[in-house]
């Protein structure tokens, strides 16, 4: 039996958005076709299909191909003691720079975040157990925190916990 109440899908559903429940794969495969046809969607997803859709997506070449680096033990020490934000497991990040010089990286990010949802709304995706975000071809743009310029670069992020895939060009 599931474990949910219909209350919890009716809440999400009056949203306006939907709730789907399947077997793993067919889960995957719905996630792995967004991913590929350039479609937005954000899928919460159990730690299974998480760690199934980003084995399929972050291969060696895609994580070279993309540019992503390994998040500094600096930038994860400015997240926590500047945002305040503990227990992120940051893995990887692209950083892209700025015509100003700045560069953006996953502080920066997370400080966008912040000052767009709100700290708690941020912390609290973070502090989720059982649950995983999977944002697929997200339309919010990287900002300069410096000059404001939207950094059109496609970037990427996969954490511990959440993470972003684009459609591969
Ligand atoms: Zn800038």
């Amino acid at each position: 039996m599931y474990k949910f109440s219909l209350d919890d899908i009716e809440s999400v559903v009056s949203g306006g958005k939907a709730v789907m429940v399947a077997e793993d794969g067919i889960v995957v495969a719905a996630v792995q076709e967004a991913i590929m046809s350039g479609r937005t969607a954000t899928f919460y997803l159990t730690r299974t299909q998480f760690t199934a859709v980003n084995s399929w997506y972050w291969t060696p070449q895609m994580i070279k191909g993309t540019g992503l680096d390994p998040v500094s033990a600096e930038e994860k020490d400015r997240i926590q003691s500047e945002l305040g934000i503990e227990e992120t497991r940051l893995s990887y990040s692209n950083r892209i720079q700025c015509q100003c010089g700045r560069m953006y990286g996953a502080f920066e990010f997370m400080q966008q975040g912040m000052k767009e949802h709100g700290r708690e709304a941020v912390q609290s995706i973070f502090k989720l157990k059982e649950v995983t975000v999977l944002r697929v071809n997200p339309r919010q743009e990287a900002v300069c925190p410096d000059c404001g310029t939207i950094l059109r670069a496609p970037h990427y992020y996969c954490y511990w916990s959440y993470g972003c895939c684009r459609q591969p060009m």
